[in-house]
C-alpha cells in the first residue's frame, strides 16, 4: 500500500488527532497544520493542534479562532499526547526539532505520521512521507488531499497558498515546478485574492523590524573573495529595536542579491544558542554544511543551532567550514 492509503486508512480508523510542527514555525508549518486540521475536522474528527512556539505574527490572519493552534503545555497536553489516536508531525523530521515537545512525542503510543519535504529524516514515524522534490509540506498535503478525492474549499485552500509562496520564496526557489503552479492554480480557483494574502504575509510588518533589517544590513561582511557573504544580529540588537525573533525572518536572503555570492549565512544570536541560516546559490550544500553543527535543511537552503559557544566563536567556526565547502564545491 502507498503512503497516501496507508494514511487514508489510519485516518478512517481513528478518532482524536494532534498535529504538531517544528520550532519557529514558517509559513509551510503553519498552513499545512490548519489545511490538515480543517479536512480533519470535515471528516467530523477530533483535532489538535498543538506547537512549541507561538504562531508567527504574520500567520495570526489565517487562524479561523485564537484556539485553533495551542501553544505547549506540559501540564495542560502531556496527557492529551499520550492518549491521541494519531500524531502527524509536519514539515518536521526530526523530533528534536519538535523543542519542548520532543519527549511527549517520542514517547507516546499514538500512530505517527510524517509529512515532510526535508533531507535526513530521523525513522520515527509509523508512516514517513517525505518526498524531498516536494517544493513545500503544503503541496504533499494537497496531493494527499486530491487523492482522497476531497474538494478542496477556501478554508483549506488558503492556508495551502500560504504555505507555498512562503516555501517557494513566491515561486522563485528550487522545486517551483509547473506541477506548483498547476495547483496553485486550482487553489487561486476558490476565490484566493493574492493581493490580499501577500500584503497579509509581507507587508504587515512594524517601523522596528525595518530598523533591525539596518543593523543587519550595515553588518554584511563579504569573505573568500566574494564568495561568502554573512550578516549578524545580536540579542543586544533586538533589545534596541524593541524587536523579537520572528522579525529576522527572510534577512538571510539579503545576502544572495550580491554579484558573486555563493553563500550567504545569518547569524542570529538567541538566549542560549546562536542560530545561523544559510542559503546558496549553485554548487555548495548547505545541508551538509549545516548538518556539521547538527543542523539540516535543503539543498540550497539551510540552518542550524550551535550551543556551548560565544557569538563571535560561532561565527569564526562555521565560516571556517563554510570555506571549506566553498573551495570543495566549485
Ligand atoms: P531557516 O534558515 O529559514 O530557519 O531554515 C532554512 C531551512 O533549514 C528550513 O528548511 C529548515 O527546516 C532548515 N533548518 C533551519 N534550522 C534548522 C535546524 O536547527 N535543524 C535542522 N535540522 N534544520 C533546520
Ligand atoms: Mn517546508
Amino acid at each position: 500500500m502507498n503512503s497516501f492509503n496507508l494514511i487514508n486508512d489510519i485516518i478512517q480508523n481513528n478518532n482524536k488527532f494532534v498535529i504538531t510542527t517544528h520550532v519557529n514555525p514558517d509559513g509551510d508549518a503553519i498552513g499545512s497544520e490548519l489545511a490538515l486540521a480543517r479536512y480533519l475536522e470535515k471528516l467530523g474528527k477530533e483535532v489538535r493542534i498543538i506547537n512549541h512556539s507561538p504562531t508567527p505574527q504574520f500567520l495570526l490572519f489565517l487562524l479561523g479562532n485564537n484556539e485553533e493552534i495551542e501553544l505547549f503545555d506540559s501540564s495542560k497536553h502531556a496527557e492529551l499526547i499520550s492518549s491521541s489516536d494519531v500524531i502527524f508531525s509536519l514539515d518536521l523530521n526530526q523530533l528534536s526539532r519538535a523543542g519542548s515537545m520532543e519527549e511527549e512525542l517520542r514517547t507516546s503510543k499514538a500512530k505517527k505520521v510524517c509529512i515532510d519535504h526535508h533531507e535526513f529524516p530521523e525513522e520515527f514515524a509509523d508512516v514517513m512521507l517525505i518526498d524531498t522534490n516536494k517544493s513545500s509540506t503544503g503541496e504533499i498535503i494537497y496531493n494527499f488531499l486530491i487523492n482522497s478525492n476531497f474538494q478542496i474549499d477556501y478554508d483549506v485552500a488558503l492556508p495551502l497558498y500560504v504555505a507555498i509562496i512562503t516555501d517557494t520564496g513566491s515561486f522563485r526557489f528550487d522545486r517551483t515546478t509547473p506541477d506548483v503552479h498547476r495547483l496553485t492554480a486550482q487553489l487561486l480557483e476558490t476565490g484566493i485574492d493574492p493581493k490580499f494574502v501577500y500584503r497579509e504575509v509581507y507587508e504587515q510588518g512594524t517601523a522596528n523590524r525595518i530598523q533591525l533589517l539596518g543593523i543587519a544590513l550595515s553588518s554584511l561582511t563579504i569573505a573568500d573573495e566574494g564568495k561568502i557573504s554573512y550578516m549578524v544580529i545580536s540579542k543586544s540588537d533586538l533589545t534596541k529595536t524593541e524587536t523579537d525573533e520572528e522579525d529576522v525572518e527572510g534577512f538571510v536572503n539579503y545576502n544572495l542579491t550580491i554579484k558573486g555570492v555563493e553563500v550567504g549565512i545569518f547569524f542570529f544570536e538567541m538566549d542560549d544558542v546562536v542560530k545561523v541560516s544559510f542559503r546558496s546559490v549553485k554548487k555548495v550544500p548547505v545541508n551538509e554544511l549545516a548538518k556539521r553543527f547538527n543542523g539540516g535543511g535543503h539543498f540550497h537552503a539551510a540552518g542550524a543551532r550551535i550551543h556551548g559557544l560565544e557569538l563571535k566563536s560561532a561565527i569564526e567556526k562555521v565560516l571556517n567550514e563554510a570555506n571549506k565547502f566553498v573551495k570543495e564545491y566549485k
